[in-house]
């Protein structure tokens, strides 16, 4: 992870920054400044508890499963090109309920909001995790992770692949429509997780994949019929600066949960007969 992956990552999150800068999706309302400070701070005390709790659980539970023979993969003597599709797949899918888990559960919520209250979306968004959300995880992965006797090899790459994906679908850059079209059809893209961030309370509760779209799919919570410049991103109830201050988020969970509203009380909404395809 740190020799390969973290240098692979690195180089992507620079190249997005650089785009960022170049072909801009939604043009910024509030200093960028102030996000990417806050944001990183965040980052600060999220990205360790990934490093040094997450990860080595998740591998130590790979590792406890191939030994024991514990897990789908485990107990058959699958063929590489059948097990790892599998494992792979399994990983994803786990995912996507366990985002979806997030947005349903208001205890989990309370953590999951610190990424969402973000008044605006770009690469900063992606590592804005509060390091509860990172922990509550942890048994979650691992009860996926046993089930499916999914390998050490097959969590590092999975999560390799994960994180640049989310780095990839919170970046603020505008790919031509076309290609993004094609993108789409397979893969989480800006425009689509873009609205995922939206204000409007059912555009948040849809687009819950991260890697591979096909979960939302499956599951008819894909959305991608709101065009970028219609979308206020964040949570309505704490889009303002004080809100979003770094120790402010950090002690977000433990405070009062606001409702799905705007200050002056009234819930963002918008024309449900808009058929409008945007790719
Ligand atoms: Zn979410």
């Amino acid at each position: 992870m740190d020799n390969v992956a973290f240098p692979i990552l690195l180089g992507l999150f620079i190249l997005l920054v650089i785009l960022e800068f170049v072909i801009v999706l939604r043009p910024w309302k509030t200093s960028r400044w102030f996000r990417w400070i806050n944001n990183s701070l965040v980052a600060v005390t999220g990205l360790p508890t990934a490093r040094l709790l997450l990860l080595p659980a998740t591998l130590f539970m790979a590792t406890l499963c191939q030994a024991e023979g514990f897990g789908l993969l485990n107990w058959f003597e699958f063929p590489v090109w059948v097990a790892w599709p599998v494992g792979l797949l399994a990983l994803d899918y786990a995912m996507y309920h366990w985002h979806r888990i997030n947005h349903l559960v208001p205890f989990l919520w309370r953590f999951h909001n610190v990424h969402h209250a973000d008044m605006e979306m770009d690469i900063s968004t992606a590592i804005r995790f509060h390091f509860g959300e990172q922990l509550f995880s942890i048994p979650y992965r691992l009860i996926v992770i046993s089930l499916f006797g999914v390998s050490p090899m097959m969590v590092l790459v999975y999560e390799l692949v994960f994180e640049a994906a989310t780095l990839f679908h919170h970046s603020n850059i505008r790919l031509p429509k076309k290609m993004e079209g094609l993108m789409v059809k397979l893969i989480v893209t800006p425009r689509m997780h873009g609205i995922h961030h939206s204000v409007v309370k059912n555009e948040t509760d849809s687009n819950y994949s991260t890697v591979l779209n096909v979960w939302d799919r499956i599951h008819s919570t894909r959305r991608l019929n709101i065009p970028q410049e219609k979308i206020t991103i964040g949570v309505p109830a704490y889009r303002s600066k004080a809100d979003n201050k770094f120790w402010r988020l950090l002690i977000l969970p433990f405070t009062k949960q606001r409702g799905w509203v705007y200050e002056d009380q009234s819930v963002p909404e918008r024309d449900a007969t808009d058929k409008t395809q945007v790719f």
